[in-house]
């Protein structure tokens, strides 16, 4: 039955959505579904076909980058292969900022929303992107969740930010037998309910941001809750060892972290190898690993993670510097099979749990999910020394006002828990931790 089901919704409903919808996730998915199977020769070459197109697209049109290859003095024709990608310059969050929206976007026949996101750098960043792209990320998410041995129209949990489903998405909760769990209220109470939820509406599947599933792992153990699941997904924040440890063991089941960022890219999903290596997903990102002045470093050994999107959409990003540190793994292949390189590690997504009074528990994306919508703040970072209180360091932009302040903390107030004490400080600059890594949620008190 739900294999007749998981084929109805893969060949039947979820591509006629598409149609309705304008998406073509679908499509995609299939293509990668395919391609990660196939030899690592082959998705080279795509990915090489594929970067020419970007590039080529990128300069004639796009300003920002005719003028920054120009500027250093590039032959875009002698970019060939990904191999050659190291001899483009990078680009940074700051660089694009810069130039948003008139000299680094271009119009492409699709409907595009603007993404804004603070990812792992605490910097809001806006980022326009198309429903094209916007398909193959979506189409990469339920190849992500593959990963755990999750089929679509299995049922799962799942946590998120966004209160408001709307119509569609609504309905695709429903095809898709989602329970969509916001994890602005990460409660006792509310972890309860969703530990019920899995019970009664037996789902075998749990995903979301590592945070979220890790407050209610804990919970889980706490009371004694002894369903075991088939699998977990999470992304977001970092999956610690001991994230990891508490989830595997409440649920009985083999967690796999996912890699992605908010800018339109899903970048890398572990196959459930014993070394927690990650499967990156070439045919949409070209990933490289390299030292601070943007040159490669060879395979195990730590740097700046720099993506290439291998596919222009409204706002092409090419050598961009995404802020995470990983290194690339020197095994050639996967005993599961999949073609697509591997990434031995990725870290920069840092985070603590904050514990409110009320006992509520704010993960990073309850921070960034309200931070984003401010874009008169550079930079922020949220640090709890006492239950009761939280200092907020802010990096204002020049046309921050004191109002916005007040909006954003009662929102924090809101959601989170009005018994919290919340302080503000503006400041010129927020230090990097060790290795360039910006943790902006730290919490020096455990529950
Ligand atoms: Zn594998």
């Amino acid at each position: 039955m739900s294999y007749l089901y998981s084929k109805l919704l893969t060949n039947i409903v979820l591509p006629l959505g598409d149609v309705l919808t304008r998406n073509q996730i679908m499509k995609y998915y299939n293509l990668y579904d395919k391609m990660q199977w196939m030899n690592k020769h082959s998705i080279r070459a795509y990915q090489d076909n594929k970067l020419i197109e970007t590039l080529s697209i990128a300069y004639k049109e796009v300003p920002f980058y005719n003028n920054l290859y120009t500027k250093h003095g590039v032959d875009i024709n002698s970019i060939k292969t990904i191999n050659d990608l190291h001899r483009l310059p990078v680009v940074t969050k700051s660089d694009l900022r810069k130039s948003y929206p008139d000299g680094c976007t271009r119009s492409t026949k699709f409907p595009w929303r603007e993404y804004c996101t603070s990812g792992s750098s605490g910097n809001p960043f806006a980022v326009r992107v198309d429903n094209e792209t916007m398909s193959m990320a979506r189409a990469l998410m339920f190849l992500r969740a593959d990963y755990s041995g999750w089929n679509i129209g299995d049922p799962y949990l799942q946590t998120g930010m966004s209160l408001d489903r709307g119509i569609v998405r609504k309905l695709k909760d429903i095809l898709l037998k989602v329970e969509y769990a916001s994890a602005f209220d990460l409660s006792d109470r509310v972890l309860d309910m969703y530990l019920d939820l899995i019970e009664r509406k037996k789902l075998d599947y749990f995903m979301g941001y590592a945070g979220s599933l890790y407050c209610v792992a804990e919970r889980a153990l706490a009371v004694g809750f002894n369903t075991p699941l088939k699998g977990v997904v999470s992304w977001g924040d970092n999956l610690y060892a001991h994230y990891r440890e508490k989830i595997e063991r409440a649920f009985k089941c083999r967690v796999t972290d996912t890699y992605g960022c908010g800018e339109g890219i899903q970048i890398a999903a572990q196959c459930g190898r014993d070394d927690g290596a990650y499967h990156i997903f070439m045919p949409h990102v070209a990933l490289e690993v390299v030292d601070d002045d943007g040159n490669p470093v060879p395979p195990g050994h730590g740097g700046n993670i720099v993506l290439t999107r291998l596919h222009p959409g409204a706002m092409p990003l090419i050598r961009y510097w995404v802020g995470d540190i990983g290194v690339k793994s020197g095994e050639e292949s996967c005993p599961c099979g999949r073609g697509f390189e591997l990434l031995a590690k990725v870290e920069g997504r840092d985070t603590d749990v904050v514990v409110t009074p009320r006992g509520n528990r704010l993960i990073v994306h309850f921070f960034t999910g309200i931070f984003e919508y401010y874009k008169s703040i550079d930079t922020f970072k949220v640090i709890q020394e006492e239950r009761s209180r939280i200092t907020v360091l802010i990096v204002p932009c020049p046309n921050f006002r004191l109002e916005h302040w007040e909006s954003l903390k009662s929102e924090i107030l809101e959601k989170g828990d009005p018994d919290l004490h919340v302080d503000m400080k503006l400041v010129d600059e927020i230090p990097l931790e060790r290795s360039n890594k910006r943790r902006f949620v730290v919490s020096t008190i455990r529950s």
